[in-house]
């Protein structure tokens, strides 16, 4: 078994080398420029992207790292299967990880804050870190006794692989390029929004310790994620949109699974916790909407960094000639 030795590197660099398939990744996207966007290949990248993101919400996100429903050992290794085709790790990784960032979330030791690091560094260079790379054991104990789990988390880009092979085999070069590469790249950046962009943008409508946001759009492309405001305030609910026009499709879809008794004990937030905002004053509800942490870290990187700019001419001033030399007599021949 894989243990959590204590991490090498200390400090947070991202390590080119080491995120060259990720970033090949990317680069095989430009193959669509040579294989065109026939109808199916399109098709299959969109239906991987939906079923994929899926795994992780539904999946990786909401029954491993947060235990909001019950299932059965089958099911739970589907789910923990389908969430790895995604090529986000491995399932205890990922939900380790996620229980780390909701313990610190927004402080200085959470991973990926874009309070904290900024928004590239929230979004996708943690991810190039190989300070990250090992598995937090002690944070999933509870799933980590599974030797299927701790199998699927140590051969984690199996899974990948083996979709990557089969879409090859089904549909040629073209199937592969739109169903993994362009696929799984979408698919990345559309998890990654919920810890950067989500902590960035949108509305809060509960007091937390972080800057984490509702926000609909954000919501949508990952299947119901964009609620986190809600999800920071309450985080062990199978769902994450509390309202009626709060979409949630991870959460339709698990409640359809409830009905079929594939899972159940779906978790929802007590009346108490879901209006607990109108207890709030008016004050209260106008700083947490007030410009956020972020911008204000922002603005004042920004004025740092003008100042450095100031101080750095004025120091260049104090070498320059402060007047021009006097002009010298010509020299006349004799
Ligand atoms: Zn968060
Ligand atoms: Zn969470």
């Amino acid at each position: 078994m894989q243990t959590d030795s204590p991490l090498q590197v200390s400090d947070e660099k991202i390590n080119w080398v080491s995120s060259i398939p990720f970033i090949a990744m990317h680069l095989m996207c430009l193959f669509v420029f040579y294989v065109g966007a026939k109808p199916v290949d399109v098709l299959v990248c969109l239906a991987l992207y939906v079923v994929r993101m899926w795994g992780i919400t539904a999946g990786y996100h909401r029954y491993f790292s947060h235990r909001a429903y019950k299932t059965n050992r089958v099911f739970q290794f589907i789910l923990a299967f389908v969430g790895t085709t995604a090529t986000q790790k491995g399932v205890l990784w990922w939900a380790a990880n996620h229980r780390h960032h909701h313990r610190e979330s927004d402080s200085e030791k959470d991973i990926h804050s874009p309070i904290q690091k900024g928004f590239w560094w929230s979004h996708m260079g943690w991810i190039m870190c190989p300070k990250y790379e090992a598995t937090r054991f002690e944070s999933i104990k509870d799933f980590a006794r599974f030797p299927e789990l701790r199998f699927l988390n140590r051969f984690h880009l199996l899974p990948p692989i083996a979709l990557a092979v089969a879409l090859y085999f089904i549909g040629g070069f073209s199937m592969l390029v739109w169903g993994f590469f362009v696929s799984t790249t979408v698919l990345w950046h559309g998890t990654f929004t919920i810890n950067s962009l989500s902590h960035i943008f949108g509305k809060r409508r509960y007091k937390t310790t972080d800057t984490s946001k509702n926000n609909w759009l954000l919501a949508l492309i990952t299947l119901g994620e964009g609620w986190h405001n809600n999800h920071h305030y309450h985080q062990n609910t199978a769902n994450q949109g509390w309202f009626w026009w709060e979409v949630d499709f991870s959460y339709y879809s698990l409640k359809a699974l409830s009905w079929m008794r594939i899972v159940s004990d779906l978790r929802t937030p007590s009346d108490s916790v879901k209006y607990s905002f109108k207890k709030y004053s008016a004050e209260d509800r106008a700083a947490l909407n007030a410009p956020t942490a972020f911008w204000g870290a922002m603005a004042a990187q920004k004025k740092a960094a003008e100042g450095k700019v100031r101080e750095a001419l004025a120091a260049a001033a104090d070498h320059l000639p402060t007047s021009a030399p006097a002009p010298q007599p010509m020299l006349k021949r004799q």
